[in-house]
């Protein structure tokens, strides 16, 4: 293998610009040429495919987002678009590619290993931590230091007004970040997809919580939970319950942004570089995941036929400590 690509695809998250420039050193450590694609696989068939130096990914890992840029691609999805994204890295003499994103991203990787024998290569970059695979994507650290000190300072002001405030987190189907940012926040409560939410018993929780002489609460709702969005939930509160003036903060896309934590950057640096190599030993079709501290390399489709399991002990954690 000579030459090689990489790109960032699907939703950004802070650490792939570390992993962009770990990619984009090891190639160079070991003697290959490699290309940015822009713009996820949208860049791949309207050939935006850049050569990039040790120097092209100077002073990026400290940033959050991704220098080469991301999209979601309707055309890669068919077969049409796939045959000329690969027609554009045979004309560049591109032999292998990889790709910094989500399981989405792993799904086109694999057609376009297998319909056009194009060498890929995944690395999981997403701030939700879905991935099978993997113990850890790069960003969810970043995202969910992020969401703990958002809920500190909401702390404050519900203190000092004995206010209960509900905080939503990202997460269409993951209570991942809810539930650690809220072990980490001291929350209350913590509302994920992952469990039926019970009004009546969160009501009755939070009158527990003022009888035990607490002045404000916290309630972290991750967004995709049951029982809907966090200012549905406050608004049903006061319509079923004595409780009045709840306040309601949205994190949304602050999560996503921000400059990475040590943990990201190093776990992008690391994936980065355990992603080239497995390409020139001539690995293909496969994802790096950690798994007990390891760097290793899975079929791509164990990101999608293995999802991680939510650990229902961390909700438990979290409610012996909120006693
Ligand atoms: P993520 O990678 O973060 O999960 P998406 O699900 O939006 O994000 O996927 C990113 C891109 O990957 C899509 O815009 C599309 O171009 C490509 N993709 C997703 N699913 C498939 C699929 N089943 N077949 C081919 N390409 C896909």
């Amino acid at each position: 293998m000579k030459r090689i690509a990489v790109l960032t695809s699907g939703g950004d998250s802070p650490g792939m610009n570390a992993g962009l420039r770990a990619v984009v050193r090891t190639a160079i450590y070991n003697g290959l040429e490699v290309f940015g694609v822009k713009r996820g696989y949208q860049g791949m068939i309207d050939d935006k495919i850049i050569p990039m130096d040790a120097r092209s990914v100077s002073g990026i890992i400290n940033r959050g987002g991704t220098i080469l840029h991301s999209a979601r691609c309707k055309a890669f999805r068919e077969p049409e678009g796939r045959a000329q994204a690969a027609e554009n890295l045979r004309k560049h003499g591109i032999e292998g590619v990889v790709v910094i994103g989500g399981d989405g991203s792993y799904h086109g990787a694999q057609a376009l290993f297998e319909e056009h024998q194009i060498a890929v290569i995944g690395m999981p970059g997403t701030i939700d931590n879905d991935i099978g695979g993997t113990e850890y994507t790069i960003g969810f650290d970043t995202a969910m230091n992020t969401a703990m000190e958002a809920i500190d300072r909401i702390r404050d002001t519900a203190a000092s007004h004995d206010r209960i405030f509900f905080v939503e987190v990202m997460g269409r189907t993951s209570g991942y970040i809810a539930v650690i940012a809220g072990i980490a926040g001291g929350a209350e409560e913590i509302l994920v997809p992952e469990r039926k939410t019970d009004l009546p018993a969160l009501i009755e929780s939070l009158r527990e919580a003022r009888e035990k002489g607490k002045s404000s609460m916290i309630v972290v709702v991750a967004e995709g939970d049951d029982a809907g969005h966090a200012i549905d939930i406050a608004a049903k509160l006061e319509e079923l319950s004595e409780f009045r003036g709840a306040k309601v903060t949205v994190l949304g896309h602050l999560q996503r942004g921000g400059s990475p934590t040590a943990f990201d950057r190093v776990l992008a640096s690391r994936m980065g570089v355990a992603a080239v190599e497995g390409l020139i030993q001539g690995h293909s079709g496969k994802m790096v995941g950690i798994t007990n501290q390891h760097m290793m390399l899975r079929p791509l489709s164990e990101a999608w036929e293995c999802p991680q399991h939510f650990d229902f002990n961390l909700l438990r954690v979290a409610r012996v400590l909120s006693v």
